[in-house]
């Protein structure tokens, strides 16, 4: 099976896609939330509660891409932190060794 950064997007119409930020599951949601200062502790728990809500967003596909093509490098973005799209971009940089 092939690595790939790209997810159908099947929850939302084009032009949801073009303004993905007005779909956004966290738009009610505090931005520390996102934006958490560690990955320990409270930090830990923000984490694991920010990713719940990119897990039921129907934008997410385009929220990481935006954080991939961009490099943010700070905050949960598409349901992953900055550790997760490093490795992303790690592996996706590796496709032979990824496909099997
Ligand atoms: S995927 Fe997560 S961070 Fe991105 S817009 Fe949706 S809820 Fe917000």
């Amino acid at each position: 099976m092939a690595f790939t950064l790209e997810r159908p997007v099947d929850e939302v119409d084009d032009q949801a896609v073009v303004n993905w930020r007005d779909y956004a599951a966290c738009k009610s949601c505090s931005p520390e939330l996102f934006f958490p200062a560690g990955t320990t502790g409270a930090a830990f728990d923000e984490i694991v509660a920010a990713k719940a809500v990119c897990a039921v967003c129907p934008v997410q596909t385009a929220c990481l891409r935006f954080a991939l093509v961009t490099n943010q490098a700070y905050g949960i973005w598409g349901g992953t932190t900055e550790a997760d799209r490093v490795l992303m971009k790690r592996l996706s940089r590796r496709p032979a060794a990824l496909s099997a």
